[in-house]
């Protein structure tokens, strides 16, 4: 039966990588992003992944072009792309919506991966209990109300919805688990795409972290989209509910220098 692959996010940076990785691994690739993605050999098709509408009917287009191989979910915007509500809005409630609109879809080998952040490490730390709570549900009525109101910056904002990420994958990969799938998140640290240079030119501390990553460069979006290709392989069989760490040691790295 034919196969496929998602990968959201796909017209720029670490999605864009990610299809190129991906073209092996499943017979046709889908390619999704606000606007329909223009790449050769992939089905192009347009998805605001904060829009349940929108994501139910991506899904059913999926489910309607062959057997649910992989999902490559890097769809997601920036604390300096949005204000609070957006970025939980994209960057948690849309993982969430994702999640479940391909949950009906998975076979025996489906698998996806996630896109969290080493600022969901750098942030969890000073998480509460309620804020655990909150964001364990991020399709509960009046969550974008209570969610902006426990972190009202779109930087905290940030990183409680990638936390969020990082969890809503793990309880994803139980389900899908009954079902004979996987599900993983990657943390990307400082990666050179839009989004990365967008960021390192507007916020003063990522000039630190970049400073403080071992290996004392940017990552590139290709050795990300490498991790993702491994997560989603039959070699990573059996490996589902982790989030993989990708960023040059940077977390390591600025740790020690506070110390
Ligand atoms: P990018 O901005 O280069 O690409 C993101 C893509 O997502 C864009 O094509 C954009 O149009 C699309 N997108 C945004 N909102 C959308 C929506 N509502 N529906 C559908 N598509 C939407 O970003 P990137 O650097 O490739 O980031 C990919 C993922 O990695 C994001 O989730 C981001 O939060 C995460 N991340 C990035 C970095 C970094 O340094 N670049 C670091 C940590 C985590």
């Amino acid at each position: 039966m034919t196969t496929v692959a998602v990968i959201t996010g796909a017209g720029s940076g670490m999605g864009r990588a990610c299809v190129d990785r991906l073209r092996d691994l499943a017979d046709v690739l889908v390619a999704v992003d606000l606007a329909a993605p223009d790449i050769d050999g992939t089905v192009g098709v347009a998805c605001d992944v904060s829009d349940p509408d929108a994501v139910e009917a991506l899904a059913a287009r999926v489910g309607g072009l062959g057997a649910f191989r992989a999902l490559a979910h890097a769809a997601g915007i920036s604390p300096t792309m949005g204000d609070a509500r957006r970025v939980f809005e994209v960057d948690l409630v849309g993982t969430q919506l994702v999640l479940d609109a391909f949950e009906d879809l998975v076979v025996p080998g489906s698998a996806a991966v996630c896109f969290s952040s080493s600022a969901a490490y750098q942030f969890a730390p000073y998480i509460d209990a309620a804020q655990e709570a909150l964001i364990s549900d991020p399709l509960a009525a009046g969550f974008l109300d209570r969610a902006v109101a426990a972190a009202p910056d779109s930087g905290s904002a940030y990183g409680l919805a990638k936390v969020g990420v990082i969890r809503a994958a793990g309880r994803a990969s139980v389900r899908w688990g009954r079902r004979g799938g996987r599900v993983n998140s990657v943390a990307p640290g400082l990666i050179d795409t839009p989004m990365g240079r967008q960021e390192l030119a507007q916020q003063p501390v990522m000039q630190d972290m970049l400073a403080g990553t071992p290996l004392g460069r940017f990552g590139q979006a290709e050795e990300v989209a490498e991790a993702v290709g491994f997560l989603l392989s039959d070699l990573a069989s059996f490996i589902s509910g982790i989030d993989v760490l990708v960023d040059g040691g940077m977390l390591q790295g600025t740790a020690a220098a506070s110390r």
